[in-house]
């Protein structure tokens, strides 16, 4: 934590332990990387990676992360497995952690884990083309813990057309399989994401979706227009379902390397959304350069001050630094 925190920035992350919702750690994890232990970035400037761990999301007095399952694009191997390997790679750190870090899931969710004192995890899936075709997989995923699933990733796949990619034109939409699929999440309680999803494919998600719909990790176009930001249409849309926003803190999104742009594009999606819109998508370990002050969890602090600075309510930051996740997931 910043030595100079004020106490009302101090009082708010104690009362709303922040939740995360999309760091894609299980990356580094596949290639030996120890959540347990405390890391420090090897690269100048935090770039690229090395930012989350279990020691500094407990210094951040974090509450709650969401890991991005990650797997390539084109197929190099068995994907289903891949995900399986790092479904696997994080319930053995849990195990290993002597009660620090528990799935979020079951009867109270991100609320037991931290009555436990422990930093809850879930997992979201990043791309439907890791199902391979099949939806078989989802039900005993949800099981260890996958809440939600980004629809697309970097390539058009059998359900949808991504944002920016592979196959990226024509934007075809959801297909049939794209519909069945989120027929499907629906009914295990896998919540749908758009963030990376092409325009047509996320007004069919929203079209059909009878759930809060979300965008996990993303930023706002009104702030740093980008092909990958929200416009306000669909922020507003998103906002219709109850949904959330996660803001990433990548800088090629938020156009500014300090938290106070991370501020400015949150501060916007409450503007724009309402209060029980905004919240937290780090992409920490994503390939993201991020804010020279929010390089890792022990500086969230940070964003809480820039959030202050700029006047938003501080029911608001509680809202967006915890509990507009907690409502959806809970
Ligand atoms: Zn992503």
């Amino acid at each position: 934590m910043e030595r100079d925190l004020p106490a009302d920035a101090a009082e708010l992350l104690a009362g709303h332990p922040p939740i995360d919702l999309h760091a894609d750690t299980p990356s580094l994890m596949r290639l030996g990387y120890d959540f347990l232990r405390r890391h420090r970035p090897w690269l100048p400037g935090a770039a690229l990676g090395w930012h989350l761990d279990l020691p500094r999301l407990r210094q951040g007095g974090f509450g709650g992360v969401f890991f991005g399952l990650v797997t390539a694009p084109v197929r190099l191997g068995d994907r289903v497995a891949s995900v399986e390997r790092q479904l696997g790679l994080v319930e053995r750190a849990a195990a290993a952690s002597g009660g620090r870090l528990e799935r979020a899931d079951g009867a109270g969710g991100f609320a037991a884990a931290a009555g436990r004192g422990a930093v809850a995890y879930a997992f979201g899936l990043e791309g439907a083309h890791a199902l391979e075709g099949r939806l078989d997989p989802l039900e005993g995923w949800a099981r260890r813990g996958l809440r939600y699933l980004t629809v697309t990733h970097f390539s058009r796949n059998a359900a949808g057309t991504p944002r920016v990619g592979l196959g990226m034109r024509p934007d075809d939409g959801l297909t049939g399989f794209g519909r069945a699929l989120v027929a499907a999440c629906e009914d295990l309680g896998i919540t749908l994401d758009v963030a990376h999803a092409s325009v047509r494919t996320r007004a069919d998600v929203l079209a059909q979706a009878r759930r809060p719909v979300i965008a996990s990790h993303a930023g706002v176009a009104a702030v740093h227009p980008m092909w990958r930001n929200l416009d306000d249409d669909a922020i507003r849309a998103l906002a219709r379902t109850g949904g959330v926003v996660g803001v990433i803190y990548g800088t090629q999104f938020l156009g500014g390397r300090t938290a106070d742009v991370v501020a400015a594009h949150l501060e916007h999606l409450w503007r724009v959304g309402g209060e029980d819109l905004p919240a937290l998508g780090s992409d920490w370990d994503g390939l993201i350069l991020v804010p020279r002050d929010l390089r890792d969890p022990t500086q969230i602090g940070n964003l809480v001050r820039a959030l202050l600075d700029r006047r938003v309510p501080a029911r608001v930051i509680g809202k967006l630094l915890r509990e507009n996740v907690r409502r959806v997931f809970d």
